[in-house]
C-alpha cells in the first residue's frame, strides 16, 4: 500500500467520516477530491475518475457548470440570506415553489423547503401527524416504508429506511413506523411467478399488515419509485397502481421519496411517472439542485394544506421549519437548474443515451460475477453471485462487491458497492454515449480483476 499523503493523515487526525467503516478507514485513508468538470472529478494527486455515482445520486449536470455557479454568485451579491419564517420571503423562494408546483407529479398544493432528503421525509412524517390532528383523527398514526427502502438518517427518516445499518445500535426504528416487504423480482419471485402475481403478492401482504395493525392507527406509506440505496430494485409491473388500491381502500396517503428518482433519472421527469405512481405528497433534493448547494422540498397536495391551515388557525404558528428552509442562494441555484433541465430538455437527453447504458448493462450482466444487471433510464445495479443459476450469494465475508468498487477506482470509475454485493450506477445526466461506453469499460476491467 503506498504510504497516504499529508492530507489523509490529517483526515484521519480530524475527519468522523459518514457511511465509512471507522476502523479500517484509519489504515486506507481517504480518497480527497479536489476538482470537477462535466462527468469527471479529479484527486490530490490528479487522478481523473469519472463519477459513476453522480456523486451520491445527486450532481445531475455534472461538475463546472458556470451557470450554476453565477446563478449562486449573483444571488450572493444581491441577498446572500433571507428567511421564510414569520411570513417573510423571497424572489427565488416564490419561483422556485412556482416551478415545482408546475412539474410536480402529484395534484401539488404547496411547496415547503428543506435542506436535505432526510429533512423531506423527516417533514412528511410531521405534516401526516400534524394532518390527522387537524381531522381529529389522533389515532391514525403509524407510517409505513419498506425494507430495503432509503429515507435518510435523521431519527425519523432513519427510522423509515429499511437497511439494518442505519437501525444497528442506534435504538431505532422509533415508534409508529412500519416496514413491508421489498418488490425485489430478482430475490422475491417464486418459481413460475409472475411479475403481476409478485406484484398482487406484495400488495396482498401490504394489506394484511394494515389489516392487522388496524386500518384506523395506519396513516401513511412511503415509497422510492425504483429503490435506490438498498440495491436499485425496480418493482414489478403493475406494483404500484396495486399498492394505489390498499392504500386508497384503508384511507392512507401516499408519500412519494423522489430524491433520487426526481428530475430525470428514469427518464421521465419524476420516477412516480415511469412506475405509475398517484403520490399525495413527493419530496425531493439532490437534483433539484444538481447538488450545487444543499436544498429539498416536500411538495404537498391540497387537503394536506388546508387541514394544516385549519390547524394553524385553531393553534396559532405552524411550528415548523429550518433557519435554511429556502435558502435564497440554494433556491436561486435550483431555479437556474429547472431552467436548465428544461431548456435543455434533460428528459430528452436521458432518453438518448440510456440505450446505450442498457445495452452496455445487458452485456455485463453476461459476466460471470454478475447474477442480475438491472437498470432504468440512467441508473443501474450489478448484483454479484457466487453461483448465476442458484443465484447463491457470496458469502458477506469475501466483500466482492467492495472489491469491484476498489478495482474500478483504480480503473478510474467510482461507483457504490452496496449491501448483498450489489454494485451501483448512477452517472451525471449530461453524460454522453461515449463517456457511458468508457465507463462500462473501466467497469469491466474492475469486474474481470475482481474474479
Ligand atoms: N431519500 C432517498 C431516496 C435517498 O436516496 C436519500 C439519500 O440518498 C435520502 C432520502 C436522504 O437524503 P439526504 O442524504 O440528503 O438526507
Amino acid at each position: 500500500m503506498s504510504p497516504l499523503s499529508n492530507l489523509a493523515v490529517r483526515d484521519i487526525e480530524t475527519v468522523l467520516h459518514p457511511y465509512t467503516n471507522l476502523a479500517t478507514h484509519r489504515d486506507t485513508g481517504p480518497m480527497v477530491l479536489e476538482r470537477g468538470q462535466g462527468i469527471y472529478v479529479y484527486d490530490s494527486s490528479g487522478k481523473e475518475y469519472i463519477e459513476g455515482m453522480a456523486g451520491l445520486w445527486c450532481t445531475a449536470l455534472g461538475y463546472g457548470n458556470e451557470e450554476l455557479v453565477e446563478a449562486a454568485a449573483s444571488q450572493m451579491r444581491r441577498l446572500s440570506f433571507s428567511h421564510l419564517f414569520a411570513g417573510k420571503s423571497h424572489d427565488p423562494g416564490i419561483e422556485l415553489a412556482e416551478k415545482l408546483k408546475a412539474i410536480a407529479p402529484n395534484e401539488a398544493s404547496k411547496v415547503f423547503f428543506v435542506n436535505s432528503g432526510s429533512e423531506a421525509n423527516d417533514t412528511q412524517i410531521k405534516l401526516v401527524w400534524y394532518y390527522n390532528n387537524a381531522l381529529g383523527r389522533p389515532n391514525k398514526k403509524k407510517i409505513i416504508a419498506r425494507t430495503r427502502g432509503y429515507h435518510g438518517v435523521t431519527v425519523a427518516a432513519a427510522s423509515l429506511t429499511g437497511l439494518p445499518a442505519n437501525h444497528t445500535d442506534f435504538d431505532l426504528p422509533i415508534a409508529n413506523i412500519l416496514h413491508t416487504d421489498c418488490p425485489h423480482p430478482y430475490r422475491g419471485m417464486e418459481a413460475g411467478e409472475s411479475e403481476e402475481d409478485f406484484a398482487s403478492r406484495m400488495a396482498a401482504s401490504l394489506d394484511e399488515l394494515i389489516q392487522r395493525e388496524g386500518p384506523d392507527t395506519v396513516a401513511a406509506f412511503i415509497a422510492e419509485p425504483v429503490m435506490g440505496a438498498g440495491g436499485v430494485i425496480i418493482p414489478p409491473k403493475t406494483y404500484y397502481e396495486k399498492i394505489k388500491a390498499v392504500l386508497d381502500k384503508h384511507d392512507v396517503l401516499f408519500i412519494d421519496d423522489e430524491v433520487i428518482c426526481g428530475f430525470g433519472r428514469l427518464g421521465t421527469m419524476f420516477g412516480a411517472e415511469a412506475m405509475g405512481m398517484k403520490p399525495h405528497t413527493v419530496s425531493v433534493a439532490k437534483a433539484l439542485s444538481s447538488a450545487y448547494l444543499p436544498i429539498g422540498a416536500v411538495i404537498i397536495d391540497d387537503p394536506m394544506y388546508q387541514a394544516t391551515v385549519d390547524e394553524s388557525r385553531k393553534i396559532g404558528t405552524f411550528g415548523h421549519g429550518y433557519t435554511y428552509s429556502g435558502h435564497p442562494v440554494a433556491a436561486a441555484v435550483a431555479v437556474k437548474t429547472l431552467e436548465i433541465y428544461e431548456r435543455d430538455d434533460i428528459v430528452g437527453q436521458v432518453n438518448s443515451v440510456s440505450p446505450t447504458f442498457k445495452k452496455r448493462l445487458d452485456a455485463i450482466g453476461e459476466h460471470p460475477l454478475t447474477g442480475q444487471a438491472r437498470g432504468l433510464g440512467l441508473i443501474g445495479a450489478l448484483e454479484l453471485v457466487a453461483d448465476k443459476a442458484t443465484k447463491r450469494p457470496f458469502d458477506s465475508k469475501k466483500g466482492v462487491g467492495a472489491r469491484v468498487a476498489a478495482f474500478a477506482e483504480e480503473e478510474g470509475l467510482i461507483l457504490r458497492a452496496m449491501a448483498g454485493d450489489i454494485v451501483a450506477l448512477c452517472p451525471p445526466l449530461v453524460i454522453s454515449e461515449s463517456e457511458v461506453d468508457e465507463m462500462f469499460d473501466r467497469l469491466g476491467r474492475a469486474l474481470d480483476r475482481a474474479e
